[in-house]
């Protein structure tokens, strides 16, 4: 049985075996299960039985492509890496010296721990971690992101920092949960852009997981109008429903910038989130913002894309980059999705068993029946899905 030395655990109702199953990377696109033993917490750790992970965008390009995972320095292929970040559980076992926690929390996780030690994460900024991967052999400054540079949450069990963790309460289903880090990413956003948004006015194009959270989160904040620009109605129909004001369909609307303007009183937006990564999403960005706005780009092309330094100079337009989910933007998002001022879960759609992962894979790969945040549950046994409301 489970009882590693100096960690807490309560068997009577949160019974833990010595193995577990999970799902392991080997060649690019190839996923297979295998018995991994369930890990074992240390200092300022909880073990966390997985109840829900979601598929996230990131995790098809680290299962097809490899970066931002790196594993020992390199690529995450063959190297016996399981992926998957996005997950919630309860905490079933307490590292040595753990209180700030309890065994049978429900919590919902941040992916970086960081290293904890570096100049950014002193400053809150754990996502970019000067350490990133560095977690082995002679250079190991015990840097943890969970399916990216450590073992994720395609599997029963896994260990985090008490740091990336996220209380939530028990009306929040399971795949609610997942949401939470999405939703926090696009807080994220927000904040880098400048936090307090009510009366300024937001684009987000790309009504992908993030964007339709970035609508979610700004109409939260009180920004007016917020407006989502993409190509699938059916996907800005959620968005109005997440709280744009206005959506514009660009396969419809030849000038997407002046159509932008036009819905915002003649003027350029206060603040765009790009969450698109077309290639000309940059330049359409910095010119739906007005003079001295601010652009937040939180999703990346695969391709090099020129960009209109000269318009951004001349107009002082800003431009930040980031990754993940910084500064404990899935608390503040988590308050929010906890007092129900915006109903995240109209971005899930489909609910597998863990061990169909790969279907559940192809679904969100390939949008089958236009998927969206597709969900897996380790708990659920027969071979089936659920379709969401
Ligand atoms: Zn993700
Ligand atoms: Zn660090």
């Amino acid at each position: 049985m489970y009882a590693p030395p100096g960690v807490k655990t309560n068997h009577n109702e949160f019974p833990i075996p010595d193995s577990q199953r999970a799902w392991v990377l080997g060649d690019p696109g190839q996923l297979s299960i295998a018995k991994k033993p369930v890990p074992v917490p240390k200092k300022a750790e909880v073990l966390i039985r997985i109840d829900a992970v979601a598929i996230c965008a990131t995790d098809l390009e680290i299962i097809y492509h490899g970066p931002p995972a790196m594993i020992q320095g390199g690529m995450p292929f063959n190297k016996n890496f399981t992926p998957g970040h996005e997950y919630m559980g309860r905490v079933v076992a307490l590292g040595p010296g753990v209180d700030e926690y309890s065994i049978g929390q429900r919590v919902a996780v941040e992916i970086h721990a960081g290293c904890g030690q570096c100049k950014r994460c002193r400053e809150g900024m754990y996502t970019s971690c000067h350490n990133y991967g560095l977690n082995y052999g002679d250079v190991d400054k015990g840097h943890r992101a969970n399916g990216f540079t450590t073992d994720g949450g395609f599997c029963e069990y896994q260990v985090n920092n008490i740091n990336t963790l996220v209380s939530i309460p028990d009306e929040m289903t399971d795949e609610e949960g997942t949401l939470v880090v999405t939703a926090g990413t696009a807080m994220y956003a927000l904040t880098e852009l400048g936090g307090l948004v009510a009366g300024e006015s937001v684009c987000v194009t790309g009504p992908g997981p993030i964007g339709l959270m970035a609508v979610a989160v700004a109409k939260a904040l009180g920004a007016q109008p917020v407006i989502l620009t993409g190509t699938r109605d059916n996907r800005l129909k959620i968005g109005l429903e997440l709280g744009a004001d206005a959506v514009v369909n660009i396969r419809k609307t030849p000038d997407v910038v002046a159509e932008v303007k036009k819905l915002n009183g003649g003027k350029g937006v206060d603040y765009v989130v790009e969450c698109s990564a077309a290639t000309s999403a940059v330049n359409d960005a910095v010119r739906m913002v007005n003079r001295g706005g601010r652009v937040c780009l939180a999703a990346f092309a695969h391709e090099e894309v020129p960009v209109d330094v000269a318009h951004i100079v001349r107009n002082n337009i800003y431009v930040y980059g980031i990754r993940g989910e910084g500064k404990s933007a899935t608390h503040r998002a988590e308050a929010f999705m906890k007092q129900k001022r915006f109903d995240a879960t109209k971005i899930h759609t489909h609910t597998f068993p863990l061990d169909d992962l790969p279907t559940a894979i192809r679904y969100a790969k390939d949008r089958v029946e236009d998927a969206i945040k597709v969900v897996v549950k380790a708990k659920m046994n027969a071979a089936h899905k659920e379709a969401a409301e």
